[in-house]
């Protein structure tokens, strides 16, 4: 991944290879601005006097991972490459937990009152907390990497498939052969109407494969309604038979897919509202936004030949993709969301009663739980340098963690390298 640079009015100028970067800051033309995502600031430069290019920001939003790819445009160098693993789950639990512990302390505590429900409103817009955090997150990242780099505008994927290239496909004729992109759009779809399994054994994670349910040499036609998803041994099993011959013994099953064939997949289930949501956040950027579908990223990155990962995938978002991406000697930036801490300021025992208190403030000489800390401890078991993260006491006996390990440290051996901003890197 190359290395973020700013000009000494701390304005970002084109990322350097950080084989540049590290001849920079020998020759003390430059100084480490921020570790993660590595960035430096040049001492004798200034964006008048230097030629910069545009540079684009591509984003392709999962569930689990979003993969953020920076290119830059004109010759197609893919700058900066970052997975951002989201935490939806744990936001879940800690929300059902205050939950439950709301609940216990009402019953205990109040009178009774009557019930009160369906006296609530929502924002429009509103999302779980849980998908919110993912968007929060993908918005982080935006801003961060504007800081760092000359971007111009920026592309998401938005969604699965091109229904506006399918227009209707089960009742219209369309045959999906009629070109190379229309096949990774029609397979996309067929993705997400039949759930990413096969359909004849219900196999998982496996590479899956377009069937006719009649078969093209019984005069089957390419029309998406005649199409589903099978697993290679079951796509080859039922050959040219007809469905009823394969599936014996399995009335239900015959019947349901038969139905599901000729059932259009509803528009709810194509439209995912995080990433429409994902999109109008980023609109109020006031850059230009570009929107792909998943099929044509797909397409974008087989017919370069490129590996499947998170920010490969989005280093392919959208039509604006240059014919050769320059992407090779890259290692993405993988890193966690873990969020700021927590307001709970009571502890409970596994009863949920009340058995400690946590202090209100988030800090204590300087320091705040989750930095990662330089320590150079003088003397004593644990004599020499680490780098960790510290957990904060409110006295000067910090917890440092550091390759596995933890043990308490005074605060005047620390030294911060990276404020604690939500992420953790891998
Ligand atoms: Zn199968």
């Amino acid at each position: 991944m190359y290395v973020f640079v700013l000009d000494q009015n701390l304005k970002p100028l084109d990322p350097c290879h950080p084989a540049r970067a590290r001849e920079l800051l020998k020759a003390d033309r430059a100084a480490v601005f921020r570790r993660y995502p590595f960035t430096i600031v040049l001492k004798d430069r200034t964006i008048e006097n230097s030629v910069v290019h545009p540079h684009r920001i591509k984003i392709d939003p999962g569930s689990k991972t979003t993969g953020i790819a920076v290119v830059q445009e004109p010759i197609g160098r893919v700058t900066t490459a970052i997975e951002v693993t989201h935490r939806g789950q744990v936001i879940r639990d800690a929300l059902l937990s205050r939950r439950v512990l709301r609940r216990g302390r009402r019953n205990r505590k109040t009178r009774y009152r009557q019930p009160r429900f369906l006296n609530r409103t929502r924002k429009k817009g509103w999302l779980p907390p849980s998908l919110e955090s993912r968007i929060a997150n993908i918005m982080t990242w935006v801003q961060r990497i504007r800081k760092f780099c000359p971007v111009i505008a920026i592309s998401q994927e938005l969604v699965r498939f091109d229904t506006s290239a399918l227009v209707n496909p089960e009742i219209s004729g369309i045959d999906y052969q009629r070109g190379e992109l229309f096949g990774f759009e029609v397979k996309e779809y067929l993705l997400a109407k039949w759930g990413r399994k096969c359909v004849y054994c219900d196999a998982l994670n496996l590479p899956l494969e377009v069937e006719h349910i009649v078969a093209k040499s019984r005069g089957g036609t390419n029309r998406v309604s005649n199409l589903t998803l099978a697993c290679r041994p079951c796509n080859q099993g039922k050959g040219n038979q007809l469905i009823e011959q394969f599936i014996t013994g399995k009335p239900d099953l015959l019947k349901r897919i038969l139905a599901q064939a000729k059932t259009p997949l509803k528009h709810a289930a194509a439209v995912n509202a995080t990433r429409w949501e994902l999109f109008r956040r980023l609109q109020q950027t006031g850059l230009p936004i570009e929107t792909g579908s998943g099929g044509l990223t797909k397409f974008n990155r087989k017919t370069k030949g490129i590996e499947k990962s998170h920010w490969a995938d989005a280093a392919c978002v959208g039509t604006s993709t240059p014919q050769q991406l320059l992407i090779k000697p890259i290692k993405p930036l993988l890193v966690v969301s873990i969020g700021h801490g927590r307001r709970q300021r009571c502890g409970t025992d596994r009863y949920g009663f009340p058995i400690r208190h946590a202090q209100r403030a988030k800090f204590f000489m300087g320091f705040g739980t989750g930095d990662i800390l330089k320590a150079n401890i003088p003397a004593g078991k644990y004599a020499g340098i680490y780098i960790g993260r510290v957990a904060i006491r409110f006295k000067p006996s910090f917890k440092l963690t550091t390759g596995g390990k933890s043990f308490d440290v005074h605060p005047k051996y620390l030294q911060v390298i990276h404020k604690a901003d939500g992420f953790a890197v891998l």
